[in-house]
């Protein structure tokens, strides 16, 4: 079990890669099968964290992170898991903690698109999106709070969205989904910072996964105009930014929305 310097700040597994290996921690990673999520489990494997992950696939994408986070010389243990289901997720948090030792940093990244006008949106629609990117966040940060609070360290990252914070046609259900997770971000980040327990979120902007294979070429277009840099970001920029909020580099910060997006919202 971990100890603790002092509340909040064990100071032992650093952000940047010369301090991998100090002391292996554990890290848990919704989603971690493709995109954001799996650079993530990369990056916090060669950062010296074990990493248990969860998709709702035993695939080959999963077997792929795995195998990208034991060449980076850490522990993968995946779990099948819907994080729509509240038992499902009780059960990967309590498998992977026990393959891997208690975790200290708990990332959700799970999150779907049904992208359609309100006037067309299906209530499966909203409840896919929704049940992902909010309740799947809640089930996992319930699941895990209590052992965090009991070890007085750890520190959460929910993968939110520049949608979350400006909206965008055709997009309520996301919007809303993301928007919730801000909120719960911020009051989480209020309950538990008096244990040594830290709350935040990362807004991405467009960042290049197989989340955007839906997109046009005239939506990339109208969407690379908005875009100051002009392009798209990288899953691997994003995973810096979580790896960094995890790290004991941000022990004063908690409860912040972080928007990585380019300049999209300048
Ligand atoms: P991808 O589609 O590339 O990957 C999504 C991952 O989530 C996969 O591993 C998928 O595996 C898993 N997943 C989906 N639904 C569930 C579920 N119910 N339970 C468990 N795992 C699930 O998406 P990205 O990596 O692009 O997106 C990651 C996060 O980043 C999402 O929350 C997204 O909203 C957010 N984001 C992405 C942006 C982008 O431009 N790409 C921009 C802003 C935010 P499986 O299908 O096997 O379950």
């Amino acid at each position: 079990m971990l100890t603790p310097g002092r509340s909040g700040s064990p100071g032992r597994v650093g952000h940047g890669r010369e301090h991998a290996m100090e002391l292996r921690r554990s890290a848990l990673v919704t989603g971690g099968s493709r995109g954001i999520g799996r650079a993530v489990a990369v990056r916090l494997a060669q950062d010296g964290y074990d990493i248990g992950f969860c998709s709702r696939s035993a695939d080959e994408a999963a077997l792929e992170t795995a195998r990208l986070v034991t060449s980076a010389g850490a522990r993968a243990h995946h779990v099948v898991c819907d994080v729509t289901d509240a038992d499902a997720v009780r059960t990967f948090v309590a498998e992977a903690e026990e393959k891997l030792g208690p975790a200290y940093a708990v990332v959700n990244s799970a999150g779907v698109l049904r992208d359609r006008p309100m006037a067309l949106m299906a209530a499966r629609d909203w409840q896919d999106v929704v049940g992902t990117s909010l309740d799947g966040a809640f089930h996992v940060c319930r699941a895990v709070v209590r052992g965090l609070l009991t070890r007085r360290a750890g520190a959460l990252v929910n993968v939110s969205s520049v949608i979350g914070v400006y909206g965008n046609a055709g997009q309520t259900n996301y919007a809303a989904a993301k928007g919730g997770l801000n909120g719960l971000t911020r009051a989480l980040a209020k309950e538990v910072a008096p244990y040594g327990v830290r709350v935040n979120a990362v807004a991405p902007g467009f960042i290049e996964t197989e989340m955007l294979d839906g997109m046009t070429a005239k939506a990339r277009e109208a969407a690379l105009g908005k875009i100051a840099m002009a392009r798209f970001g990288s899953a691997e920029s994003v995973a810096a930014l979580v790896a960094f909020l995890v790290s004991d580099a941000a022990d004063y910060i908690t409860g912040q929305v972080v928007q990585i997006d380019g300049g999209i919202a300048l």
